[in-house]
Protein backbone atom coordinates (compact mmCIF):
# COMPACT_ATOMS: atom_id res chain seq x y z
CA UNK A 1 0.00 0.00 0.00
CA UNK A 2 1.46 3.37 -0.96
CA UNK A 3 2.01 5.58 1.83
CA UNK A 4 -0.26 8.40 0.74
CA UNK A 5 -3.27 5.86 0.45
CA UNK A 6 -2.66 4.42 4.20
CA UNK A 7 -2.84 8.15 4.94
CA UNK A 8 -5.94 8.84 2.82
CA UNK A 9 -7.52 6.03 4.61
CA UNK A 10 -6.25 7.01 8.52
CA UNK A 11 -7.92 10.90 7.34
CA UNK A 12 -11.24 9.18 6.47
CA UNK A 13 -11.56 7.10 9.77
CA UNK A 14 -10.94 10.32 11.25
CA UNK A 15 -12.54 12.93 9.42
CA UNK A 16 -15.51 10.55 9.74
CA UNK A 17 -15.74 10.61 13.52
CA UNK A 18 -14.75 14.41 13.98
CA UNK A 19 -17.88 15.21 11.41
CA UNK A 20 -20.58 12.63 13.07
CA UNK A 21 -20.29 10.95 10.25
CA UNK A 22 -19.38 7.20 11.61
CA UNK A 23 -18.47 6.48 15.33
CA UNK A 24 -17.15 2.87 16.46
CA UNK A 25 -20.25 1.25 17.60
CA UNK A 26 -20.67 1.36 21.88
CA UNK A 27 -17.87 3.18 22.14
CA UNK A 28 -17.66 4.55 25.66
CA UNK A 29 -17.36 0.63 26.28
CA UNK A 30 -14.79 0.32 24.04
CA UNK A 31 -16.57 -0.18 21.20
CA UNK A 32 -17.67 -3.63 19.45
CA UNK A 33 -15.46 -5.46 16.91
CA UNK A 34 -16.52 -4.71 13.16
CA UNK A 35 -19.37 -2.86 14.24
CA UNK A 36 -20.41 1.01 13.81
CA UNK A 37 -22.82 3.93 14.10
CA UNK A 38 -23.70 5.82 11.87
CA UNK A 39 -24.14 9.62 13.04
CA UNK A 40 -26.24 12.69 12.36
CA UNK A 41 -24.38 13.22 8.79
CA UNK A 42 -23.41 9.56 8.30
CA UNK A 43 -27.23 8.57 8.54
CA UNK A 44 -28.40 11.15 6.04
CA UNK A 45 -25.41 10.31 3.41
CA UNK A 46 -26.67 6.66 3.66
CA UNK A 47 -29.86 7.30 3.45
CA UNK A 48 -29.90 9.17 0.33
CA UNK A 49 -27.08 6.86 -1.35
CA UNK A 50 -30.14 4.38 -0.61
CA UNK A 51 -32.36 6.21 -2.28
CA UNK A 52 -30.39 6.55 -5.30
CA UNK A 53 -30.43 2.81 -5.23
CA UNK A 54 -33.62 2.84 -4.72
CA UNK A 55 -35.23 5.20 -7.35
CA UNK A 56 -32.45 3.41 -9.97
CA UNK A 57 -34.30 0.25 -9.21
CA UNK A 58 -38.10 0.73 -8.44
CA UNK A 59 -39.13 3.95 -9.54
CA UNK A 60 -37.56 4.13 -13.11
CA UNK A 61 -38.05 0.47 -13.95
CA UNK A 62 -42.03 -0.38 -14.46
CA UNK A 63 -40.69 -4.31 -14.02
CA UNK A 64 -38.77 -3.76 -10.98
CA UNK A 65 -41.09 -3.69 -7.35
CA UNK A 66 -39.34 -3.15 -4.33
CA UNK A 67 -40.01 -5.47 -0.67
CA UNK A 68 -39.05 -5.48 3.09
CA UNK A 69 -38.52 -8.69 4.00
CA UNK A 70 -37.94 -9.77 7.96
CA UNK A 71 -34.22 -10.83 8.89
CA UNK A 72 -35.81 -13.47 11.11
CA UNK A 73 -36.96 -16.22 8.42
CA UNK A 74 -38.18 -20.05 8.68
CA UNK A 75 -34.58 -21.51 9.83
CA UNK A 76 -35.24 -24.32 6.95
CA UNK A 77 -34.96 -21.14 4.55
CA UNK A 78 -30.90 -21.55 5.48
CA UNK A 79 -31.14 -25.53 5.09
CA UNK A 80 -32.67 -24.81 1.67
CA UNK A 81 -30.39 -22.37 0.55
CA UNK A 82 -26.90 -23.93 1.47
CA UNK A 83 -25.77 -21.54 4.37
CA UNK A 84 -26.19 -24.04 7.22
CA UNK A 85 -24.12 -26.33 5.46
CA UNK A 86 -21.59 -24.48 3.72
CA UNK A 87 -21.44 -20.72 4.48
CA UNK A 88 -18.44 -21.19 6.26
CA UNK A 89 -14.69 -19.97 6.37
CA UNK A 90 -11.67 -22.35 7.02
CA UNK A 91 -10.20 -20.34 10.39
CA UNK A 92 -6.39 -21.06 12.18
CA UNK A 93 -5.44 -19.99 15.49
CA UNK A 94 -1.84 -18.89 16.05
CA UNK A 95 -1.04 -20.52 20.00
CA UNK A 96 1.33 -17.93 20.70
CA UNK A 97 -0.27 -14.61 20.12
CA UNK A 98 -3.77 -16.12 20.30
CA UNK A 99 -4.80 -14.42 16.99
CA UNK A 100 -7.57 -16.18 14.73
CA UNK A 101 -6.44 -16.21 11.05
CA UNK A 102 -8.21 -17.41 8.10
CA UNK A 103 -6.56 -20.02 6.59
CA UNK A 104 -7.40 -18.98 3.23
CA UNK A 105 -6.59 -15.55 3.50
CA UNK A 106 -3.21 -16.78 5.16
CA UNK A 107 -2.35 -18.72 1.56
CA UNK A 108 -3.70 -16.45 -0.52
CA UNK A 109 -1.31 -13.39 1.32
CA UNK A 110 1.58 -15.70 0.63
CA UNK A 111 0.49 -15.91 -2.89
CA UNK A 112 0.15 -12.33 -3.07
CA UNK A 113 3.89 -12.14 -1.97
CA UNK A 114 5.27 -14.28 -4.26
CA UNK A 115 3.07 -12.24 -7.20
CA UNK A 116 4.96 -9.26 -6.07
CA UNK A 117 8.47 -10.63 -6.37
CA UNK A 118 7.60 -12.14 -9.74
CA UNK A 119 6.12 -8.31 -10.67
CA UNK A 120 9.79 -7.10 -9.54
CA UNK A 121 11.41 -9.37 -11.80
CA UNK A 122 9.04 -8.76 -14.71
CA UNK A 123 9.26 -5.25 -13.85
CA UNK A 124 13.03 -5.12 -15.26
CA UNK A 125 11.47 -6.14 -18.57
CA UNK A 126 9.20 -3.43 -18.70
CA UNK A 127 5.86 -6.24 -18.86
CA UNK A 128 3.01 -6.09 -16.44
CA UNK A 129 2.70 -9.81 -14.49
CA UNK A 130 -0.16 -12.41 -15.66
CA UNK A 131 -0.10 -15.56 -14.48
CA UNK A 132 -1.75 -16.61 -17.44
CA UNK A 133 0.87 -15.30 -19.45
CA UNK A 134 2.44 -18.73 -21.58
CA UNK A 135 5.84 -16.61 -22.60
CA UNK A 136 6.88 -16.21 -18.62
CA UNK A 137 6.70 -20.16 -18.23
CA UNK A 138 9.35 -19.78 -21.05
CA UNK A 139 11.89 -17.17 -19.35
CA UNK A 140 15.08 -18.03 -18.69
CA UNK A 141 15.23 -15.84 -15.37
CA UNK A 142 15.98 -18.44 -12.57
CA UNK A 143 13.86 -16.59 -10.17
CA UNK A 144 11.14 -15.93 -12.14
CA UNK A 145 11.13 -19.84 -12.75
CA UNK A 146 11.34 -20.61 -9.11
CA UNK A 147 8.90 -18.40 -7.86
CA UNK A 148 6.65 -19.55 -10.58
CA UNK A 149 7.29 -23.14 -9.69
CA UNK A 150 6.22 -22.53 -5.95
CA UNK A 151 3.20 -20.70 -7.00
CA UNK A 152 1.85 -23.35 -8.84
CA UNK A 153 2.14 -26.07 -6.46
CA UNK A 154 0.82 -23.71 -3.56
CA UNK A 155 -2.17 -23.03 -5.99
CA UNK A 156 -2.91 -26.70 -6.79
CA UNK A 157 -2.53 -28.19 -3.12
CA UNK A 158 -5.15 -25.31 -2.29
CA UNK A 159 -7.40 -26.20 -4.81
CA UNK A 160 -7.07 -29.88 -4.01
CA UNK A 161 -7.19 -29.52 -0.08
CA UNK A 162 -10.28 -26.98 -0.26
CA UNK A 163 -12.35 -29.00 -2.91
CA UNK A 164 -11.71 -32.11 -0.57
CA UNK A 165 -12.75 -30.52 2.30
CA UNK A 166 -9.40 -31.74 3.27
CA UNK A 167 -8.52 -29.52 6.32
CA UNK A 168 -5.67 -31.23 7.50
CA UNK A 169 -4.20 -30.83 4.26
CA UNK A 170 -4.89 -26.92 4.50
CA UNK A 171 -2.72 -26.74 7.35
CA UNK A 172 0.26 -29.30 6.19
CA UNK A 173 0.42 -26.57 3.33
CA UNK A 174 0.58 -23.50 6.18
CA UNK A 175 3.74 -25.56 7.57
CA UNK A 176 5.34 -26.04 4.27
CA UNK A 177 5.16 -22.77 3.43
CA UNK A 178 6.64 -21.75 6.66
CA UNK A 179 3.98 -19.03 7.37
CA UNK A 180 4.15 -17.11 10.11
CA UNK A 181 1.43 -15.38 12.19
CA UNK A 182 2.45 -11.64 11.94
CA UNK A 183 1.87 -10.77 15.45
CA UNK A 184 4.29 -13.47 17.33
CA UNK A 185 5.97 -14.34 14.28
CA UNK A 186 5.89 -17.72 15.03
CA UNK A 187 4.69 -21.08 13.23
CA UNK A 188 2.99 -22.57 15.85
CA UNK A 189 -0.56 -23.01 14.81
CA UNK A 190 -3.78 -24.96 15.98
CA UNK A 191 -5.81 -27.11 13.63
CA UNK A 192 -7.42 -25.71 10.62
CA UNK A 193 -11.31 -25.37 11.37
CA UNK A 194 -14.48 -24.64 9.42
CA UNK A 195 -16.08 -21.75 11.24
CA UNK A 196 -20.42 -21.14 9.79
CA UNK A 197 -20.16 -17.45 9.69
CA UNK A 198 -24.25 -16.73 10.45
CA UNK A 199 -24.80 -15.79 13.64
CA UNK A 200 -28.18 -17.45 15.76
CA UNK A 201 -29.90 -16.80 18.31
CA UNK A 202 -33.15 -18.57 19.68
CA UNK A 203 -37.20 -17.66 19.58
CA UNK A 204 -39.65 -18.56 21.98
CA UNK A 205 -39.77 -17.98 25.85
CA UNK A 206 -39.43 -21.55 27.32
CA UNK A 207 -36.58 -23.16 26.24
CA UNK A 208 -37.75 -26.69 25.46
CA UNK A 209 -39.94 -24.51 22.89
CA UNK A 210 -37.34 -22.49 21.46
CA UNK A 211 -35.96 -23.02 18.12
CA UNK A 212 -32.55 -21.98 16.78
CA UNK A 213 -32.85 -19.00 14.15
CA UNK A 214 -30.38 -16.80 12.14
CA UNK A 215 -29.84 -13.87 11.81
CA UNK A 216 -29.91 -13.42 8.22
CA UNK A 217 -26.37 -13.57 6.17
CA UNK A 218 -27.64 -12.04 3.08
CA UNK A 219 -31.29 -10.42 2.15
CA UNK A 220 -31.64 -12.08 -1.44
CA UNK A 221 -33.54 -15.48 0.89
CA UNK A 222 -36.14 -12.87 1.91
CA UNK A 223 -37.03 -12.02 -2.05
CA UNK A 224 -36.91 -16.00 -2.95
CA UNK A 225 -39.20 -16.69 -0.27
CA UNK A 226 -41.95 -14.15 -1.59
CA UNK A 227 -41.22 -14.90 -5.57
CA UNK A 228 -44.45 -15.84 -5.80
CA UNK A 229 -45.96 -13.90 -3.47
CA UNK A 230 -45.11 -11.13 -5.22
CA UNK A 231 -45.29 -12.12 -8.85
CA UNK A 232 -48.89 -13.38 -8.35
CA UNK A 233 -50.64 -10.21 -6.02
CA UNK A 234 -48.70 -7.67 -8.38
CA UNK A 235 -49.71 -9.89 -11.47
CA UNK A 236 -46.01 -9.49 -12.71
CA UNK A 237 -45.16 -10.99 -16.29
CA UNK A 238 -41.10 -12.19 -16.58
CA UNK A 239 -39.02 -10.90 -17.19
CA UNK A 240 -39.32 -9.05 -13.65
CA UNK A 241 -37.38 -8.25 -10.63
CA UNK A 242 -37.80 -7.91 -6.61
CA UNK A 243 -35.07 -5.35 -4.98
CA UNK A 244 -34.76 -5.10 -1.46
CA UNK A 245 -32.22 -3.34 0.81
CA UNK A 246 -31.51 -4.42 4.39
CA UNK A 247 -29.52 -5.34 7.39
CA UNK A 248 -27.10 -8.62 7.28
CA UNK A 249 -25.14 -10.40 9.51
CA UNK A 250 -21.44 -12.36 8.81
CA UNK A 251 -19.77 -13.59 12.00
CA UNK A 252 -16.57 -12.30 9.99
CA UNK A 253 -13.50 -14.16 11.32
CA UNK A 254 -10.93 -11.69 10.21
CA UNK A 255 -12.80 -7.92 10.27
CA UNK A 256 -10.66 -5.24 9.64
CA UNK A 257 -10.65 -2.24 7.44
CA UNK A 258 -13.24 -0.02 8.94
CA UNK A 259 -16.88 -0.19 6.99
CA UNK A 260 -15.48 -2.62 4.91
CA UNK A 261 -15.86 -5.69 6.15
CA UNK A 262 -18.39 -5.49 8.86
CA UNK A 263 -20.36 -7.78 11.20
CA UNK A 264 -23.70 -6.13 10.67
CA UNK A 265 -23.73 -4.31 7.69
CA UNK A 266 -26.58 -3.21 4.91
CA UNK A 267 -27.42 -4.85 1.08
CA UNK A 268 -28.91 -3.76 -1.52
CA UNK A 269 -29.89 -6.30 -3.61
CA UNK A 270 -32.25 -7.15 -6.70
CA UNK A 271 -33.14 -10.71 -8.09
CA UNK A 272 -34.24 -10.72 -11.42
CA UNK A 273 -36.37 -13.20 -12.62
CA UNK A 274 -35.90 -14.14 -16.71
CA UNK A 275 -36.68 -17.56 -18.46
CA UNK A 276 -34.43 -20.30 -18.89
CA UNK A 277 -32.17 -19.56 -21.67
CA UNK A 278 -32.51 -15.83 -21.27
CA UNK A 279 -29.83 -15.18 -18.29
CA UNK A 280 -26.66 -14.48 -20.30
CA UNK A 281 -28.06 -11.73 -22.17
CA UNK A 282 -29.54 -10.48 -18.98
CA UNK A 283 -26.46 -11.03 -16.81
CA UNK A 284 -24.94 -8.63 -19.58
CA UNK A 285 -27.16 -6.19 -19.60
CA UNK A 286 -27.20 -6.22 -15.37
CA UNK A 287 -23.36 -6.12 -15.56
CA UNK A 288 -22.86 -2.73 -18.10
CA UNK A 289 -26.45 -1.37 -16.49
CA UNK A 290 -24.25 -1.95 -12.61
CA UNK A 291 -21.37 0.13 -13.80
CA UNK A 292 -23.34 2.97 -15.54
CA UNK A 293 -25.25 2.95 -12.06
CA UNK A 294 -21.64 3.13 -10.40
CA UNK A 295 -20.11 5.59 -12.64
CA UNK A 296 -22.80 8.37 -12.76
CA UNK A 297 -21.94 9.16 -9.39
CA UNK A 298 -19.22 10.86 -10.79
CA UNK A 299 -16.17 10.11 -8.87
CA UNK A 300 -14.22 9.13 -11.62
CA UNK A 301 -14.46 6.16 -13.87
CA UNK A 302 -10.80 4.85 -13.68
CA UNK A 303 -11.50 3.79 -10.22
CA UNK A 304 -13.67 0.52 -10.90
CA UNK A 305 -13.06 -2.21 -12.57
CA UNK A 306 -14.60 -5.44 -13.37
CA UNK A 307 -13.19 -8.99 -11.79
CA UNK A 308 -15.14 -12.34 -13.61
CA UNK A 309 -14.94 -15.35 -11.65
CA UNK A 310 -13.32 -17.64 -13.36
CA UNK A 311 -14.19 -20.43 -10.62
CA UNK A 312 -18.10 -20.52 -10.29
CA UNK A 313 -19.98 -21.37 -6.85
CA UNK A 314 -22.06 -24.30 -8.10
CA UNK A 315 -25.59 -22.92 -8.49
CA UNK A 316 -23.63 -20.12 -11.01
CA UNK A 317 -23.26 -20.07 -14.34
CA UNK A 318 -21.56 -16.70 -14.61
CA UNK A 319 -20.02 -13.98 -11.96
CA UNK A 320 -18.41 -11.04 -11.65
CA UNK A 321 -17.70 -8.67 -9.37
CA UNK A 322 -17.54 -4.64 -9.93
CA UNK A 323 -14.31 -3.52 -7.86
CA UNK A 324 -13.21 -0.19 -6.87
CA UNK A 325 -10.13 1.43 -5.96
CA UNK A 326 -9.98 1.53 -2.07
CA UNK A 327 -7.44 3.52 -0.48
CA UNK A 328 -6.22 -0.35 0.05
CA UNK A 329 -6.83 -1.03 -3.54
CA UNK A 330 -9.01 -2.24 -6.00
CA UNK A 331 -11.59 -4.58 -3.77
CA UNK A 332 -14.96 -5.90 -4.72
CA UNK A 333 -17.95 -3.55 -3.90
CA UNK A 334 -20.98 -5.31 -5.79
CA UNK A 335 -21.36 -8.68 -7.12
CA UNK A 336 -23.62 -9.82 -10.00
CA UNK A 337 -24.02 -13.48 -10.56
CA UNK A 338 -26.34 -15.68 -12.60
CA UNK A 339 -27.56 -18.24 -10.04
CA UNK A 340 -29.21 -20.23 -12.60
CA UNK A 341 -33.16 -21.91 -11.02
CA UNK A 342 -30.73 -22.95 -7.91
CA UNK A 343 -32.54 -21.20 -5.37
CA UNK A 344 -36.11 -21.45 -6.50
CA UNK A 345 -35.74 -25.13 -7.13
CA UNK A 346 -33.98 -25.48 -3.50
CA UNK A 347 -37.00 -23.63 -2.37
CA UNK A 348 -39.37 -25.85 -3.70
CA UNK A 349 -37.54 -29.29 -2.99
CA UNK A 350 -37.60 -28.44 0.90
CA UNK A 351 -40.96 -26.74 1.71
CA UNK A 352 -42.61 -28.76 -1.01
CA UNK A 353 -44.70 -25.67 -2.25
CA UNK A 354 -44.34 -25.33 -6.47
CA UNK A 355 -42.46 -21.90 -6.73
CA UNK A 356 -43.24 -21.83 -10.99
CA UNK A 357 -44.36 -19.55 -13.51
CA UNK A 358 -46.94 -19.85 -15.73
CA UNK A 359 -46.01 -18.85 -19.22
CA UNK A 360 -49.29 -17.83 -20.94
CA UNK A 361 -47.46 -17.55 -24.35
CA UNK A 362 -46.17 -20.79 -24.70
CA UNK A 363 -48.48 -22.41 -22.07
CA UNK A 364 -45.81 -23.90 -20.18
CA UNK A 365 -44.71 -24.08 -16.41
CA UNK A 366 -41.43 -23.76 -15.53
CA UNK A 367 -38.82 -22.28 -12.78
CA UNK A 368 -37.31 -19.10 -13.95
CA UNK A 369 -33.71 -18.28 -14.12
CA UNK A 370 -32.43 -15.47 -12.15
CA UNK A 371 -29.70 -12.69 -12.22
CA UNK A 372 -28.89 -11.25 -8.99
CA UNK A 373 -27.32 -7.73 -8.62
CA UNK A 374 -25.77 -7.21 -4.72
CA UNK A 375 -24.00 -3.76 -3.53
CA UNK A 376 -22.92 -3.33 0.23
CA UNK A 377 -23.93 -0.06 1.34
CA UNK A 378 -21.78 0.64 3.96
CA UNK A 379 -18.79 -0.14 0.92
CA UNK A 380 -20.65 2.32 -1.28
CA UNK A 381 -20.15 4.61 1.41
CA UNK A 382 -16.48 4.53 2.33
CA UNK A 383 -15.77 4.39 -1.83
CA UNK A 384 -17.48 7.53 -1.99
CA UNK A 385 -16.36 9.10 0.88
CA UNK A 386 -12.47 7.95 0.44
CA UNK A 387 -12.91 9.80 -3.32
CA UNK A 388 -14.81 12.52 -2.04
CA UNK A 389 -12.51 14.15 0.57
CA UNK A 390 -9.55 15.88 -0.59
CA UNK A 391 -6.94 18.19 1.20
CA UNK A 392 -6.35 21.26 -1.14
CA UNK A 393 -3.82 23.95 -0.96
CA UNK A 394 -5.35 27.52 -1.60
CA UNK A 395 -2.58 30.49 -1.54
CA UNK A 396 -1.14 30.13 1.93
CA UNK A 397 -3.59 28.03 3.63
CA UNK A 398 -5.00 24.33 3.03
CA UNK A 399 -8.58 23.56 3.40
CA UNK A 400 -10.40 20.33 3.58
CA UNK A 401 -13.48 19.64 1.19
CA UNK A 402 -15.40 16.71 0.69
CA UNK A 403 -16.70 16.93 -2.69
CA UNK A 404 -19.44 14.87 -2.79
CA UNK A 405 -21.98 14.61 -5.45
CA UNK A 406 -23.93 17.37 -4.63
CA UNK A 407 -27.57 15.19 -4.85
CA UNK A 408 -25.69 12.79 -1.72
CA UNK A 409 -24.63 15.67 0.22
CA UNK A 410 -26.18 15.27 3.40
CA UNK A 411 -27.16 19.30 3.46
CA UNK A 412 -27.70 20.56 0.31
CA UNK A 413 -26.88 24.59 1.35
CA UNK A 414 -26.21 26.14 4.59
CA UNK A 415 -27.76 29.67 5.37
CA UNK A 416 -25.10 31.97 7.46
CA UNK A 417 -26.11 35.64 8.44
CA UNK A 418 -23.23 37.72 7.97
CA UNK A 419 -23.41 39.06 11.39
CA UNK A 420 -25.83 38.14 14.45
CA UNK A 421 -27.44 41.61 14.39
CA UNK A 422 -28.84 44.05 12.65
CA UNK A 423 -31.94 41.97 11.63
CA UNK A 424 -29.93 39.33 9.67
CA UNK A 425 -30.44 36.05 11.60
CA UNK A 426 -34.36 37.15 11.26
CA UNK A 427 -33.81 37.74 7.78
CA UNK A 428 -32.27 34.36 7.57
CA UNK A 429 -34.80 32.36 9.48
CA UNK A 430 -37.73 33.36 7.27
CA UNK A 431 -35.44 32.53 4.40
CA UNK A 432 -34.55 28.63 6.14
CA UNK A 433 -38.41 28.02 7.02
CA UNK A 434 -39.39 29.15 3.38
CA UNK A 435 -36.82 26.66 1.63
CA UNK A 436 -36.70 23.50 4.46
CA UNK A 437 -40.16 21.85 3.68
CA UNK A 438 -38.09 21.23 -0.17
CA UNK A 439 -34.57 20.95 1.03
CA UNK A 440 -31.92 19.76 4.24
CA UNK A 441 -30.58 23.40 5.06
CA UNK A 442 -28.49 24.07 8.05
CA UNK A 443 -28.34 27.35 9.70
CA UNK A 444 -25.25 28.56 11.09
CA UNK A 445 -24.37 32.18 12.89
CA UNK A 446 -21.71 31.75 15.21
CA UNK A 447 -17.71 31.89 14.17
CA UNK A 448 -16.34 34.40 11.38
CA UNK A 449 -17.71 33.60 7.75
CA UNK A 450 -14.68 31.96 6.79
CA UNK A 451 -14.97 29.26 9.32
CA UNK A 452 -18.08 28.47 8.60
CA UNK A 453 -17.80 28.54 5.22
CA UNK A 454 -14.92 25.89 6.04
CA UNK A 455 -16.73 23.91 8.09
CA UNK A 456 -19.84 23.13 5.73
CA UNK A 457 -16.64 22.39 3.05
CA UNK A 458 -15.72 19.24 5.52
CA UNK A 459 -18.97 17.83 5.61
CA UNK A 460 -19.87 18.11 1.82
CA UNK A 461 -22.11 21.30 1.78
CA UNK A 462 -22.18 22.16 -1.84
CA UNK A 463 -23.73 25.87 -1.62
CA UNK A 464 -23.35 28.68 0.71
CA UNK A 465 -25.95 31.05 1.25
CA UNK A 466 -25.01 34.89 3.03
CA UNK A 467 -27.13 37.08 4.10
CA UNK A 468 -26.13 40.72 4.53
CA UNK A 469 -27.25 44.03 4.99
CA UNK A 470 -28.01 44.34 0.94
CA UNK A 471 -30.52 41.49 1.47
CA UNK A 472 -32.54 43.49 3.49
CA UNK A 473 -32.86 46.15 1.15
CA UNK A 474 -33.49 44.19 -2.05
CA UNK A 475 -33.91 40.42 -0.91
CA UNK A 476 -30.55 39.14 -2.98
CA UNK A 477 -27.78 36.55 -1.38
CA UNK A 478 -24.60 35.53 -1.60
CA UNK A 479 -24.30 31.76 -2.93
CA UNK A 480 -20.71 30.19 -2.78
CA UNK A 481 -20.08 27.50 -4.25
CA UNK A 482 -17.93 24.40 -2.43
CA UNK A 483 -15.73 23.16 -5.40
CA UNK A 484 -14.59 26.28 -7.09
CA UNK A 485 -15.58 28.85 -4.47
CA UNK A 486 -16.48 31.47 -6.71
CA UNK A 487 -19.09 33.30 -5.02
CA UNK A 488 -22.36 35.79 -7.19
CA UNK A 489 -25.42 37.57 -5.99
CA UNK A 490 -28.65 35.77 -6.54
CA UNK A 491 -32.44 37.09 -5.77
CA UNK A 492 -33.58 34.96 -2.72
CA UNK A 493 -36.83 34.01 -4.86
CA UNK A 494 -34.37 32.38 -7.40
CA UNK A 495 -33.04 30.04 -4.67
CA UNK A 496 -35.45 26.73 -5.00
CA UNK A 497 -35.24 26.35 -8.25
CA UNK A 498 -31.56 26.92 -8.42
CA UNK A 499 -30.88 24.46 -5.56
CA UNK A 500 -33.48 22.08 -6.99
CA UNK A 501 -31.30 21.74 -10.41
CA UNK A 502 -28.15 21.43 -8.63
CA UNK A 503 -28.54 19.39 -6.05
CA UNK A 504 -31.82 17.45 -6.84
CA UNK A 505 -31.74 13.68 -7.77
CA UNK A 506 -33.44 13.82 -10.87
CA UNK A 507 -31.17 14.66 -13.13
CA UNK A 508 -28.74 11.55 -12.12
CA UNK A 509 -31.56 9.05 -12.23
CA UNK A 510 -32.39 10.66 -15.73
CA UNK A 511 -30.91 7.48 -17.87
CA UNK A 512 -29.96 5.26 -15.23
P1 LIG B 1 -16.19 -10.66 0.22
O1 LIG B 1 -15.57 -11.60 -0.79
O2 LIG B 1 -15.57 -9.29 0.23
O3 LIG B 1 -16.35 -11.27 1.59
P2 LIG B 1 -18.69 -11.62 -0.70
O4 LIG B 1 -18.33 -12.10 -2.08
O5 LIG B 1 -18.83 -12.60 0.40
O6 LIG B 1 -17.69 -10.43 -0.26
P3 LIG B 1 -21.44 -11.21 -1.33
O7 LIG B 1 -21.90 -12.36 -0.52
O8 LIG B 1 -21.46 -11.32 -2.82
O9 LIG B 1 -20.00 -10.74 -0.82
O10 LIG B 1 -22.26 -9.93 -0.86
C1 LIG B 1 -22.61 -8.87 -1.73
C2 LIG B 1 -22.04 -7.54 -1.28
O11 LIG B 1 -22.29 -7.33 0.12
C3 LIG B 1 -20.54 -7.43 -1.43
O12 LIG B 1 -20.19 -7.05 -2.74
C4 LIG B 1 -20.21 -6.36 -0.42
O13 LIG B 1 -20.39 -5.06 -0.98
C5 LIG B 1 -21.24 -6.56 0.67
N1 LIG B 1 -20.63 -7.27 1.81
C6 LIG B 1 -20.43 -8.60 1.95
N2 LIG B 1 -19.88 -8.89 3.15
C7 LIG B 1 -19.72 -7.70 3.79
C8 LIG B 1 -19.22 -7.33 5.07
N3 LIG B 1 -18.78 -8.23 5.94
N4 LIG B 1 -19.21 -6.00 5.40
C9 LIG B 1 -19.67 -5.07 4.54
N5 LIG B 1 -20.17 -5.37 3.32
C10 LIG B 1 -20.20 -6.66 2.94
Amino acid sequence: MAQHSEDLFKSVISHAKEYGFIFPSSEIYDGLSAVYDYGQLGAVLKKNLRDYWWKSMVQMHQNIVGIDASIFMHPTVWKASGHVDAFNDPLIDNKDSKKRYRADVLIEDYVAKLDAKIQQEVEKAAKRFNPFDETLFKSTNPRIQEYLAKRLNTMERFKTAMESNDLNAVRDLIIDLEIVCPVSGTRNWTEVRQFNLMFSTSMGSVSEEASTLYLRPETAQGIFVNYLNVQKSGRLKLPFGIAQTGKAFRNEIVARQFIFRMREFEQMEMQFFVKPGSEMEWYEHWKTKRLQWHIRLGLGANLYRFHDHVKLAHYANAACDIEFNFPFGFKELEGIHSRTDFDLKQHEQYSGKKLQYFDSETNQHYTPYVVETSVGLDRLFLAVMSASLKEEQIEQDTRTVMQLPPFLAPYKAAILPLLKKDGLPEFSMTLLKSLQPYIELFYDEKDTVGKRYRRQDAIGTPYCITVDHQSLEDSTVTIRYRDTMHQERMHSTALLAFLTQNTGMATVLQGV
